[in-house]
């Protein structure tokens, strides 16, 4: 079986949403075709197999279909990751397919609509991003599930997961990411800043995500979880984003769209390489050498007297991902 190695690219930043919480904001800023497939190239050369466009909200990009069509040509698998919102309109949900889109993440934040509809400021959008993944699963594309984990979502992590179980068996993944606080794009700020309310605390998480991730197992799915560090993952560590791309060595490629200046491929070898926070008690923590610790923007708003020290073997851990 070939390796897997992935990367992104933000097609636009363009979005229809406008998530309390978006670690890239939108502004206009248009790339051409003929850009995209350079960039594919760059890509093609860098031996990537699997690609996926993202954005602001990449169905939003007039050339999704061609740049989908182009990822396949080059050899790679093409994903997107969309709010779903475009979807809900089966013809243009056709047109992705026909032109070679099979798997797709769609973000959705909870739910419930209200607090849906809150997260995205967007009313309506629930709805909307619920019809696509129904068009998307009628036209037997894999659909993976994405969510933010904000002060909401947190309390009812459980029934979310059941929610998207009982309503969509087909879906088999789920992948949870904390909130992003930083510069994502090294450029523009986290608009949860502006919006702190919506910035979940870990101990305020834990219980409900032990639940979710249980649950997700008993139902034989696949998830992965974000931004979390360990000691708050207990007996589900083999599951967090980082230190899978730790234990395989896995980098991190984007080529992102930066705001009235050229755009920025980033390249990160180690989860651990940027915006990092290691506290006290990670000095003793057996876990230090496979957890990516904290977002050093949680570490600047609430400190780290949430961390504590896991004393459990990380070799066995490694041995699960493996
Ligand atoms: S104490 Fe530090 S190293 Fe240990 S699991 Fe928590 S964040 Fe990671």
């Amino acid at each position: 079986m070939t390796k897997r190695n992935t990367a992104y690219m933000q097609l636009t930043r363009k979005c229809n949403n406008k998530c309390v919480f978006c670690s890239n904001p939108c502004f206009d800023k248009e790339i051409e075709i003929k850009e995209i497939e350079k960039r594919i190239r760059f890509y093609k050369e860098k031996g990537i197999n699997e690609l996926t466009f993202s954005g602001g909200e990449p169905t939003e990009c007039q050339f999704l279909p061609e740049a989908i069509k182009l990822a396949i040509e080059y050899g790679m698998e093409p994903k997107i990751i969309t709010n779903g919102v475009n979807l809900s309109d089966l013809e243009y949900a056709k047109k992705l397919k026909k032109a070679g889109l099979n798997h797709l993440h769609i973000s959705i934040h909870s739910h419930i609509e209200k607090d849906s509809d809150l997260l995205t400021s967007k009313k309506g959008h629930f709805k909307k991003s619920i019809e696509g993944i129904k068009n998307c699963i009628q036209l037997k594309m894999q659909v993976d599930i994405n969510s933010v984990i904000n002060s909401l979502n947190a309390k009812y992590l459980l029934k979310f997961v059941e929610y998207f179980t009982k309503n969509f068996p087909e879906i088999k993944h789920y992948v949870f990411n904390n909130i992003d606080l930083g510069e994502a794009d090294k450029q523009l700020k986290s608009r949860a800043w502006e919006n702190k309310w919506v910035i979940a605390r870990f101990v305020d998480m834990e219980i409900e995500l032990f639940k979710a991730a249980k649950f997700l197992e008993n139902k034989r799915k696949t998830y992965r979880i974000e931004r979390v560090p360990l000691c708050y993952m207990g007996g589900f560590e083999h599951f967090s984003t980082e230190t899978r791309k730790i234990a395989k060595k896995e980098s991190y490629k984007c080529i992102f769209i930066e705001k009235e200046k050229e755009d920025l491929f980033l390249e990160l070898k180690d989860p651990r390489e940027e915006r990092r926070y290691k506290g006290k008690n990670c000095e003793r923590c057996l876990l230090n050498s496979i957890c990516a610790g904290l977002c050093i923007e949680y570490y600047t708003l609430f400190g780290d007297s949430e961390l504590f020290p896991v004393f459990k073997k990380p070799e066995k851990i490694i041995r699960k991902i493996e």
